[in-house]
This record gives C-alpha cells, sequence and structure tokens, in this order.
C-alpha cells in the first residue's frame, strides 16, 4: 500500500475542523510532523462575515484556542457572555424566567459567542503558517492499516502517509472510525435546529436568553453590536414548514417568539438547518487510533457543550502526547492512548447523559414535565448554592481541566 508518493510524518489527523485544526497546531508547536486531511478547503480569514452557526465558547476552551495564537484574529468577531436567561414559555401559566450572571460566580464573563466560520478560518490560518503541519484539503482517506509501530493511510488521490499515530477529526460520520473497526451508539432525535444570524434593533446587554417551549429550546446568543445568533430547535416537520415560509412570514415568526425582547428583527445571514443527533462512541481507541470531537461524540446543541467538550478532548490528547514525547515514550502506543482514554471517558459519559435528559425535559409536551420544569426553575431561583452548582457545572468547566483550559503552557 506504501507508494512511493508516501509522507513519513508523527500523527496524521483526518478532519481540519476546530478540533482538528487545534490540536494539529498544538502538536505542531512541540516540533512533531503532523498532516492534515480534509476534503473541504477552509475559507480565507481576508473579508470573512460571520455565517450560520456559531458556538458559546467557555473560558476554558478559549484558553485552549488561545495556545494556539488564532484567537487573537477571532476575538473582533465575538461578543461575551454575562448572563444566561432561562425562560419557561410552555404556554401554562405565566412564564418563569431565571437568570444565571457570571457575576454570581466572581467571573466577568461566562465566555463569548463566536461563528464557526471565523474561529475555522482563524485556525487554518495559523495553521497554514506551520512549518510542521502539511495539510492535505480536497482529500480523504480511502483505505487505513495498522501494525504494531505505524499506521497507513492512502488518500482518494494517490498519495499514502505512515504515522506513529492516526487521529480521527472528522465529525459525526467519521469514515476512519469505522474503517478502525471503532462503532458509536447514536440516539436520533425527531428534531431539526435552525441557525442564522439576526440583526436586531435593542442591544442584547450580552444576555443569552433561551426559551423553554414543549417542542424544543429557541435560544438567542450574542454576536457583536446589535446581533444575535439564533438556534431554534423544533420538530423535524416543524423545522421544514417553517423554512418552506418566505423571508417576510419567517422573520415575523422569528419576532413572535422573541416576544420583542430584542426589538424588531431581520435576518442577517440565510437560515440553515441540521438534523439533530447524539451520539457515543464506547472506546475512544484503538490500535495506534484516537477518537476526538464529534468522531467521539455527538450532543444536542441544547446547553452549547459539544465543541467545548471538543476542546477538552484536544487538550486532554495535546498534553497527554506533550508528556509522553518529552520523556521519550511512544506517542502512540497502547499505554499512551490508555491515558487518552482514561482521561476523558468521565467527562464524556457525563456531558452525553446531561445533555440528553436536558432535552427530554425541556422538549416534552407533558403537562407534569411542564410542572416540574417551572418548579425546578423555582427552586433553582431560590437555593443560591444549588444555583451556583448548576452554573459551575454547566457555564464554567469544573471536569478535566487541564494545564491549557487554565491557560498555561502545554
Ligand atoms: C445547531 C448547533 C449549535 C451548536 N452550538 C454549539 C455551541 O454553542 N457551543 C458548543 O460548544 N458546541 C455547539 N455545537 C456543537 C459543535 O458545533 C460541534 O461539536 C463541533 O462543530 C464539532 O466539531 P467537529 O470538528 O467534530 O465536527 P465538524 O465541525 O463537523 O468538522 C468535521 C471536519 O471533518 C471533515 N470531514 C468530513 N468528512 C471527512 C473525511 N472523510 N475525511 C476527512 N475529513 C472529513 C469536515 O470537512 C470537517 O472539516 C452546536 C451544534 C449544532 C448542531
Amino acid at each position: 500500500m506504501i507508494g512511493r508518493k508516501n509522507t513519513q510524518t508523527d500523527i496524521v489527523i483526518s478532519g481540519a475542523g476546530a478540533p482538528g485544526l487545534t490540536l494539529a497546531i498544538l502538536l505542531a508547536r512541540l516540533g512533531l510532523n503532523i498532516s492534515v486531511i480534509d476534503p473541504h478547503t477552509p475559507q480565507t480569514l481576508k473579508n470573512i462575515t460571520p455565517e450560520g452557526r456559531t458556538s458559546a465558547l467557555m473560558d476554558s476552551s478559549i484558553n485552549i484556542i488561545k495556545a494556539t495564537g488564532a484567537w487573537d484574529h477571532c476575538a473582533p468577531y465575538g461578543a461575551a457572555l454575562s448572563t444566561l436567561r432561562i425562560i419557561d414559555d410552555s404556554g401554562q401559566n405565566a412564564a418563569k424566567t431565571v437568570d444565571f450572571q457570571s457575576k454570581e460566580l466572581g467571573l466577568e464573563t461566562f465566555g463569548m459567542n463566536i461563528s464557526n466560520n471565523v474561529l475555522h478560518a482563524a485556525l487554518a490560518h495559523v495553521a497554514a503558517k506551520e512549518k510542521n503541519i502539511k495539510t492535505f484539503y480536497g482529500d480523504l482517506v480511502t483505505q487505513m492499516t495498522q501494525d504494531d509501530t505505524t499506521t497507513n493511510v492512502e488518500l482518494r488521490g494517490g498519495k499514502t502517509i505512515s504515522a506513529t499515530l492516526m487521529v480521527a477529526a472528522d465529525g459525526r460520520n467519521s469514515p476512519t472510525r469505522t474503517m478502525a473497526g471503532l462503532s458509536a451508539d447514536i440516539t436520533t432525535y425527531d428534531q431539526k435546529a435552525i441557525t442564522c444570524i439576526l440583526n436586531h434593533t435593542k442591544p442584547h446587554d450580552n444576555v443569552s436568553t433561551e426559551f423553554h417551549r414543549p417542542s424544543g429550546p429557541f435560544t438567542l446568543v450574542p454576536m457583536p453590536g446589535k446581533q444575535s445568533s439564533l438556534v431554534w430547535v423544533d420538530t423535524t416537520d416543524n423545522i421544514d414548514n417553517i423554512l418552506r415560509q418566505n423571508k417576510d412570514s419567517l422573520q415575523r415568526a422569528i419576532q413572535q417568539r422573541t416576544n420583542n425582547q430584542l426589538g424588531e428583527i431581520t435576518l442577517a445571514s440565510t437560515p440553515q438547518s441540521w438534523p439533530l443527533i447524539s451520539a457515543i462512541a464506547p472506546k475512544l481507541t484503538g490500535n495506534r487510533f484516537a477518537l476526538i470531537a464529534e468522531a467521539a461524540h455527538v450532543l444536542h446543541p441544547m446547553g452549547a457543550q459539544g465543541l467545548n467538550l471538543s476542546m477538552r478532548d484536544v487538550a486532554a490528547l495535546a498534553e497527554i502526547i506533550a508528556d509522553q514525547a518529552r520523556i521519550g515514550m511512544d506517542i502512540g502506543s497502547d499505554t499512551t492512548l490508555a491515558m487518552y482514554e482514561k482521561r476523558r471517558r468521565h467527562d464524556i459519559q457525563l456531558r452525553h447523559r446531561g445533555s440528553f435528559a436536558l432535552n427530554k425535559l425541556v422538549s416534552n409536551h407533558s403537562t407534569f414535565l411542564s410542572m416540574a420544569r417551572k418548579k425546578t426553575l423555582s427552586v433553582i431561583e431560590t437555593i443560591e448554592p444549588l444555583k451556583k452548582h448548576l452554573m459551575q457545572q454547566g457555564l464554567q468547566d469544573y471536569a478535566d481541566q487541564g494545564r491549557l483550559s487554565q491557560g498555561q503552557p502545554l
């Protein structure tokens, strides 16, 4: 299988999304040679406009991105998140509102909201300047074999790459996960999410507002100036019907659901829809092979945890590889991979179960659960230590806080 155009590298990463590129940059800075493969070529940063989907990133994730040097390119496009407002608006009795404020935890902000395309372009810009990173954009892995010391991959274009370790960062349908003989337990929801960017006439005051309604949450997340990103979750049928409307009706539908909190709404980007699933890989590693990000886990977007969890995979793997490389150990050995599996398992299971349960509680027509939702919000609001605990668990990251998450060097 190894052809004449074979590239010898330390680590090959399939998938150049934000997690794949972050890992590549961090590892390249250790002096390791990294090959990154992706069928898509990233957007360039020049004249970029924020599009469709955004990610609310906690401070710990921002610290990991800062370690790559890409955050300076992102920051001007991001908006701080200082309050999370939950409005239980299930239509039975009056709406119940609870505010979670970063200052209650002694923090200036919980993090920032940034559009995925800007984050991705910033990381690709930094990766392009790294001499230890070789990119294979427009290509993909068609075949993979492993032996005791090496992973060999063959690309669609005919090139071959040999590496000590292969990392799958190629998303929820990860083809290399399947090639490695690993699986994922997938739950499909009868739900989709509409995402887009909105202009509005009133300021958002850095408040992210989540309306909890029986068919799914409707969330407005601050963007710079008088803009917010929308994540509107509803049943598949409802979302398909909503997107069939013309622009004016769609704007009116969004306007009505915001309860006019942000004044007059207009669309700033074309709405896109995403089918929602959750997934978890029972095993994160194989022979000279590791899964990160959505190749390892997919969460419901409610709670905005997916990319944050992925960034903690990246940080954990980078730190373990750095520690092993520094003492001259094999960075792709079973021992190294067992450390990664052990370190990430708990955090991933916790978030996976949590996001599943949260969606069940919120997206539900049951009168009992509707009462439970309101009761829960009232209890949370009145018991200060409980509220603080929930904020620390959900909005400030306590699980798997490594060096990079805390802003320390790799
Ligand atoms: C509506 C919505 C809102 C969300 N909001 C938030 C939020 O606010 N906060 C948060 O933390 N998370 C959020 N998430 C989750 C977050 O977007 C994902 O966790 C994150 O994008 C996953 O990154 P990834 O690199 O694993 O996958 P992707 O972003 O899908 O990237 C996968 C990469 O693999 C590449 N690829 C595909 N096929 C191949 C192949 N055969 N070979 C090589 N490469 C391949 C793709 O081109 C892509 O570059 C949200 C998700 C949704 C659906």
